[in-house]
């Protein structure tokens, strides 16, 4: 009898088959509904982060329910342009409280948020937005008794990686090289025709005081003229090892930290 030593549940699963295989971990993709320039759907972090999560969830080593991916994000400073379909912050928060309750309800005590794809910009691998999601996620772990919640961005896990693969990952945070070429990667007849690289003049945090159709008028703030489907599949499986590597090292540290005395 061959020994079952990772099992990835999902919604296509039976109650039964959760029964015989209890989720250790549990993955949530938090998606967005928002416009990526002229040449990427408004899905464009849907169909990134599915797959992602599927992955990591597949390489976790662990049985992981992967939940389905959440569509809605909280895009406030793409408000009013054509696409941009988002939640108020509150609401985002009820959801990410809501789902993770419930699932420790089921006795899944391990939570991990892939809190949309982030950005290779940062300086660490700790997730820079939403803050709305790190709100829940702390208050998750303070106020619910055995529960350990993490949110994850996987570009800015895998960010020394896709620094090393695109010459622009630093300065790219919106519909440049790295997303076009994960596009191009996993849906080709999804992308259209490349429009002109566009980086601003300001840091990302302006995006805090300054819509981003001010900031960045055609929705780029990058360089897709060096996205290619080769450089999406190298970024896929660096994106993916760093998530999983994350996912695994931040939870075995918290449960030793959480058993000391
Ligand atoms: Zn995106």
């Amino acid at each position: 009898m061959t020994k079952v030593t990772s099992v990835m549940l999902t919604w296509q699963n039976t109650a039964w088959e959760y029964q015989a295989h209890p989720p250790q971990i549990a993955i949530l993709p938090l998606a967005c509904l928002e416009p990526h320039a002229a040449h990427l759907p408004i899905g464009t972090d849907r169909i990134i982060i599915g797959e992602i999560a599927r992955r990591v969830a597949e390489q976790i080593g662990a049985p992981t329910m992967l939940l389905p991916t959440w569509s809605l994000g909280t895009s406030g400073h793409h408000a009013g342009k054509t696409g941009a379909i988002y939640l108020r912050f509150e609401t985002l928060w009820a959801v990410v409280r809501d789902v993770v309750t419930s699932l420790h309800e089921h006795g899944i005590h391990q939570v991990a948020v892939i809190n949309n794809h982030g950005s290779a910009m940062t300086g660490t691998t700790r997730p820079i937005g939403n803050f709305i999601v790190k709100t829940a996620v702390r208050q998750l772990n303070y106020e619910t008794p055995g529960l350990t919640a993490i949110w994850v961005q996987p570009f800015a896990a895998a960010r020394a990686e896709l620094a090393n693969l695109f010459p622009s990952a630093r300065s790219e945070l919106h519909a440049g090289a790295v997303e076009t070429s994960l596009l191009m990667r996993l849906a080709r007849d999804l992308v259209g025709a490349l429009p002109p690289d566009h980086v601003p003049d300001v840091a990302p945090n302006y995006l805090d005081f300054a819509p981003f159709k001010k900031i960045a008028p055609r929705g780029i703030w990058g360089k897709p003229s060096e996205a290619s489907a080769d450089q999406g599949a190298r970024a896929l499986e660096i994106i993916v090892q760093a998530t999983t590597d994350y996912i695994t090292t931040t939870f075995k540290q918290l449960k030793e930290i959480k058993q000391r005395g």
